[in-house]
């Protein structure tokens, strides 16, 4: 799986991942062959262009993390990146709430192996949720289509509705759902017909059985193997129907990767399933992230990475601890609160995480406030030189204008800021004298 892609984008690695520095260029080489490699493997070109742009961004821009190697940072990055593409971190599972039985639709290309994956699909809810499954196919052109499902429901041990020759595919799917009812059955799933292409009379039908049967998951199988071709035909379905996900088949067969890679971002669709071989146990759950740590095969890297981004925060959290124990307050230290706050979702978040901060923040709201404020602060403390982010009362009237003509602010702007400052440092002595650490439930009882 992946093997062209994956061969491409480790030679590109091993060569960043040595180096002890990284300069600019270094990073823009990389991404001109991840770019070339994503277009060899069938990555439609706008997503590549947008992964290309955020990935050179990021890694150029990155702050260096003690214990790595900037080479082993990008490869975090680009891992990042590649998971996002493939559909974030999440796994999208089936939504299967409702009342039973609950309806899944299959739809798709002749050749897809749509049948095939119902089947498999079949298999994977009894044997790993326990449910009870009836499959039922309304595939009335293909020949023989409808005894194909029955014979691969023997084999995975599953309910077929019995066929009834010449019977219309709305009026099976009626009968399937009846017969489901009767049986206590969870899930039904329903394959429909495929076509040679996507038609007009196809997609129809399809939505005549839609209506009746009104599935929870309306899955569109699609062959990997055929590239931008299968999201293609994904955006066209998607167009006709209301589609929940996507299941790719051929997975074990597809060196590139392409239509994994640009599914999501092309059609908004998750891909939910991964088809790894003709087996009927051959379906995999899919998760952006292990697909993402088998395209680059540098999960270790990426853990050392993660386990030292970690550390950092760590390490400034007992700083700041040690600092607020000593009941000291700089600058720098508002700093980093700020950036906190951006980091766990703004002014919100805030009166839990510090001391004093309930007066604070009543100043904030009565300034009016907001979180582009944030912003604002950090870009005034980022004006202020390392000697006066140290020892604020250093700032005079001319200090001050320098100040909020480098950050793009008003003189008032910062003398709020210092305003707050003080409010924050005044608890924190508050906290030093009531007795450190210990104190500081009685400040926030
Ligand atoms: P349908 O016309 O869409 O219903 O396609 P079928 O389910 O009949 O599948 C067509 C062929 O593709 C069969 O020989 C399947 O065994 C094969 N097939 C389906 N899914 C996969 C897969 O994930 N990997 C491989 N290698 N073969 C598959």
């Amino acid at each position: 799986m992946f093997d062209t892609l994956s061969d491409r984008l480790g030679s590109v690695f091993d060569k960043l991942r040595g180096r002890g520095a990284l300069k600019e260029q270094d990073v823009r080489d990389a991404m001109r062959e991840v770019r070339i490699a994503l277009l060899e493997a069938d990555v439609a070109l706008p997503v590549v262009r947008r992964f290309i742009d955020e990935v050179t961004e990021q890694a150029v821009g990155q702050s260096v993390l003690k214990s790595v190697t900037p080479g082993q940072q990008v490869v975090k990055i680009v891992n990042d990146a590649l998971v996002e593409m493939l559909g974030g971190a999440e796994t999208p599972g089936l939504d299967l709430a409702a009342t039973p039985p609950v309806v899944i639709m299959m739809v798709g290309l002749q050749g897809s192996g749509k049948t095939t994956s119902t089947a498999k699909l079949a298999k994977l809810l009894k044997e790993k949720q326990g449910k009870k499954v009836m499959m039922a196919s309304l595939d009335v052109n293909r020949p023989a289509a409808q005894e194909q499902l029955r014979v691969l429901g023997e084999q995975v041990d599953v309910a077929t509705l019995p066929i009834i020759a010449g019977q219309a595919p709305v009026d099976i799917a009626t009968r399937a759902l009846q017969s489901a009812k009767l049986q206590a059955v969870d899930v039904l799933l329903l394959d429909t017909a495929g076509r040679l292409h996507v038609d007009q009379a196809l997609m129809d039908e399809m939505r005549a059985v839609a209506s009746i049967s009104v599935p929870k998951e309306t899955l569109l199988v699609v062959d990997s193997l055929t590239g931008q071709d299968a999201v293609n035909v994904a955006q066209s379905f998607a167009g006709q129907v209301d589609l929940t996900g996507v299941i790719l088949t051929r997975m074990d067969g597809d060196a590139r990767g392409g239509a994994a890679l640009s599914m999501r971002a092309v059609t908004g669709k998750p891909i939910k399933f991964a088809g790894t071989g003709e087996k009927l146990d051959a379906l995999e759950v899919f998760q952006p992230s292990r697909v993402a740590g088998r395209i680059l095969g540098m999960g270790d890297i990426v853990s050392i990475v993660e386990k030292a981004a970690q550390a950092i925060e760590q390490e400034e959290a007992e700083r700041m601890a040690e600092r607020m124990a000593k009941g000291q307050f700089d600058l720098n230290d508002l700093r980093t609160q700020l950036r906190q706050m951006q980091s766990m979702g703004g002014l919100g978040a805030l009166a839990g995480m510090m001391p004093g901060m309930k007066k604070a923040k009543a100043a904030m709201a009565q300034s009016g406030m907001d979180d582009r404020v944030l912003l604002r602060m950090d870009a005034i403390i980022g004006s202020m030189t390392p000697k006066e982010r140290a020892r604020p009362e250093l700032l005079n009237a001319k200090r001050k204008i320098r100040i909020a003509n480098g950050s793009g602010t008003q003189v008032q702007d910062v003398n709020k800021l210092l305003k707050m400052h003080q409010e924050m440092e005044r608890a924190m002595k508050q906290i030093k004298k009531m007795g450190g650490l210990k104190g500081l439930g009685a400040l926030f009882g």
